[in-house]
């Protein structure tokens, strides 16, 4: 850890139990409010690639929190950056990209049905939930009580391109961009999914890529003797799935996406796999990539061709499990009354992490499930106790 992040983190808050307890009632009084905007969101199709329109609406959104001026950039990441500039900033990330099982169309609303506390789509947790939970910060923050009360700026960030094959793109264009102009973070955090007792700390790094196998074709009994695509990938598929290791985790393989043939009656010209390989491990994710390779070339007849495409990388990094910054969101978490416990993801704090900057990554409260598929729900419930953790967490930071 580097000197300035040491005394960023053990410095003590402006902020005491008695402020710490007020900001905490609001956000539980914000309650509906901000599941109101969850709702609003999530029902904006926004897939990978193209968030804009959401984007445009979480640039609205967070105009309407306060007087911080709002920016939308070319890379289509909103920002708002709250407090004085002349301390390392502290950095917020929520990603404005969601999974949908089937393409939604853009221009139609996305279903959302809503019970009470219960809401059900595709998106509402991952992440309408955490633009949300961003939303509630710059109005948190902005208060005219709480305002003055920050040491350092905070850049409340919603970022493009998290999920799919979007790379981290937005995260990684804001790193960027900050490095060029010589600011170092004092740390990050990716507000992610729902969730109020996990403390991501490892960042699982990936590697994509796609393996097509193109040959002659031909029709399927005339030329029976041709060598066949998919018969080639499907040896492929068989041996590429026993490489990785889905108990010890360090290295996970799976093939995501399949594709090719052109008839029913013909043998195909063209097929291909997708290969999404997730681990702890950078030295284990590349051994697993070219063995990746290898296998492609093994399983591929002389009369076929292979073509290997590399379709992105997340970096591997880890934060300390006794890091001050970790600790200090176990605090956060005990104090809202829930056992603390550390995960390992794949998240915009891939980044920073990556990078040596402090990062974790933080759910933005109530429970849910069925993340990436059309089946998605979110209770709220118990909505408000993740973000007053998070609030806590931001604070003691940034005042
Ligand atoms: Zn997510």
């Amino acid at each position: 850890m580097s000197r300035l992040s040491q005394e960023a983190f053990s410095s003590s808050s402006t902020v005491n139990d008695a402020v710490m307890a007020m900001l905490c009632t609001r956000v539980r009084a914000q309650q509906a409010w901000t599941l109101r905007q969850q709702v609003t969101l999530a029902a904006i199709a926004a897939p990978t690639g193209n968030e804009s329109t959401r984007a445009r609406m979480v640039q609205q959104l967070l105009q309407q929190c306060g007087t911080a001026p709002v920016t939308m950039y070319e890379t289509g990441n909103v920002e708002c950056a709250v407090g004085p500039g002349d301390t390392p900033p502290l950095v917020c990330m929520a990603h404005l990209d969601s999974v949908y099982a089937t393409s939604p169309q853009l221009d139609a609303p996305i279903a959302v049905q809503r019970d009470g506390a219960l809401v059900h789509a595709p998106g509402i947790g991952d992440n309408s939930r955490g633009l949300a939970g961003l939303l509630t910060l710059a109005a948190i923050l902005q208060a005219p009580d709480v305002l003055p009360l920050l040491t350092r700026r905070v850049h409340l960030v919603a970022t493009v391109g998290e999920e799919g094959d979007g790379n981290l793109r937005g995260a990684r264009a804001w790193f960027d961009d900050s490095a060029n102009v010589g600011v170092t973070p004092v740390a990050a955090i990716a507000i992610d999914g729902p969730g109020d007792t996990s403390i991501v700390h490892q960042a699982a790094g990936a590697h994509r890529l796609r393996v097509a196998v193109h040959g002659a074709g031909g029709h399927s009994w005339v030329h029976a003797d041709a060598h066949n695509p998919i018969h080639a990938l499907g040896d492929f598929i068989a041996r590429a799935s026993r490489l990785g290791n889905a108990q010890r985790r360090d290295v996970v393989v799976h093939i995501t996406r399949m594709g090719g043939g052109e008839s029913l009656t013909a043998i195909p010209q063209h097929a291909w796999v997708e290969v999404d390989v997730r681990g702890t491990s950078a030295t284990r994710i590349a051994s697993v990539r070219q063995q990746l390779v290898r296998l492609a070339h093994d399983v591929t007849p002389a009369s076929l061709r292979v073509t290997i495409t590399a379709l992105g990388d997340r970096p591997a990094g880890a934060l300390a499990g006794d890091h001050p910054l970790v600790q200090l969101a176990q605090r956060a978490t005990e104090a809202i009354g829930v056992v603390p416990h550390a995960a390992v993801a794949s998240t915009d704090a891939n980044i920073p992490l990556s990078r040596g900057i402090p990062a974790i990554c933080l759910g933005a409260g109530g429970d849910g499930g069925g993340a990436h598929t059309d089946g998605e729900w979110y209770d709220d419930t118990h909505g408000a106790r993740g973000l007053e953790r998070l609030v806590r967490v931001v604070m003691a930071l940034a005042s």
